[in-house]
């Protein structure tokens, strides 16, 4: 089965180095880029980030010539209210493969940002309440993607323990997943999250939540901002939706769904 990681980063995204080249050398056949897309950006000055996906349709041409590998067209939407016509109006120019949802920044700061990278932070729960209720208008308004990222991308960087979180969010996270089922978005597994910021807990809470009101497309995404880091933890992944009795997982191109069993693919 030619599973791909759907999460994936390289230098057209404003906070990746990552070449083409170390990607290439993990023999793929078929690999998706989803780069940042983030309007306004307070990591960079207020500035757009906006990839240079006509680079990214030259590798697509490229990498089939040269490589025979199949580069889907992905992006990682940022979200801030008030910019679904700009950003609806560059996402026209392309025929993408993928489009992933998140929410980062609120224009002001990045939700993981902290005193020592912008003064302009407020306390932990201001921040976590404006992300939860950012991250409901997103995919309540800008539903045209497959895949909501890093759903705990707010609550990375603060201290909050899981009783905290679901007393204060679950009504919110409950509308937030009604949301992206009503509107078939996927809701991602996402590695960094899981292993990186150690947000296991907040996944076994969220994962059967999410199935209790009717989930069923999840995918497995790395976020990936480096090769080495392709696919990360995938096995541990498969092994947590299947603890759930879950056993699809939905890969995306062209922007349609495929379901693949997770019992006949095998990670390292
Ligand atoms: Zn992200
Ligand atoms: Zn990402």
């Amino acid at each position: 089965m030619n599973f791909y990681d759907q999460h994936c980063h390289t230098h057209l995204s404003f906070d990746s180095e990552e070449s083409i080249d170390n990607y290439l050398a993990l023999g793929l056949e078929k690999l998706t880029f989803t780069e940042h897309l983030d309007l306004d950006n307070p990591v960079n000055g207020g500035h757009d980030d906006i990839p240079d996906f006509e680079q990214a349709v030259i590798w697509q041409q490229e990498m089939k010539e040269k490589n025979d590998v199949d580069l889907l067209l992905g992006v990682e939407v940022g979200y801030v209210p008030g910019q679904e016509n700009r950003l609806n109006e560059i996402l026209s120019s392309y025929d993408f493969d993928i489009k992933l949802l998140s929410c980062h920044h609120n224009r002001i700061y990045d939700y993981m940002d902290t005193k020592e990278t912008n003064a302009k932070v407020e306390s932990s729960e201001q921040m976590m309440d404006q992300y939860v209720d950012q991250l409901l208008e997103a995919v309540t308004h800008m539903t045209d993607v497959q895949i909501m990222t890093h759903f705990d991308y707010g609550f990375r960087v603060h201290d909050a323990s899981l009783e905290t979180i679901q007393e204060r969010y679950t009504e919110k996270i409950t509308e937030i997943f009604q949301q992206i089922i009503k509107h078939e978005i996927a809701f991602e597994l996402n590695s960094k999250s899981i292993v990186k910021y150690k947000n296991l807990d907040l996944y076994k809470w969220a994962i059967p939540l999410y199935l209790s009101l009717g989930g069923k497309l999840f995918t497995l995404g790395s976020d990936a901002h480096l090769a080495s880091d392709y696919m990360l933890a995938f096995n541990d992944l498969k092994k947590l939706l299947q603890q759930y009795g879950v056993d699809e997982v939905a890969l995306y191109e062209k922007e349609q769904a495929k379901m693949v069993k997770l019992s006949e693919l095998s990670f390292v």
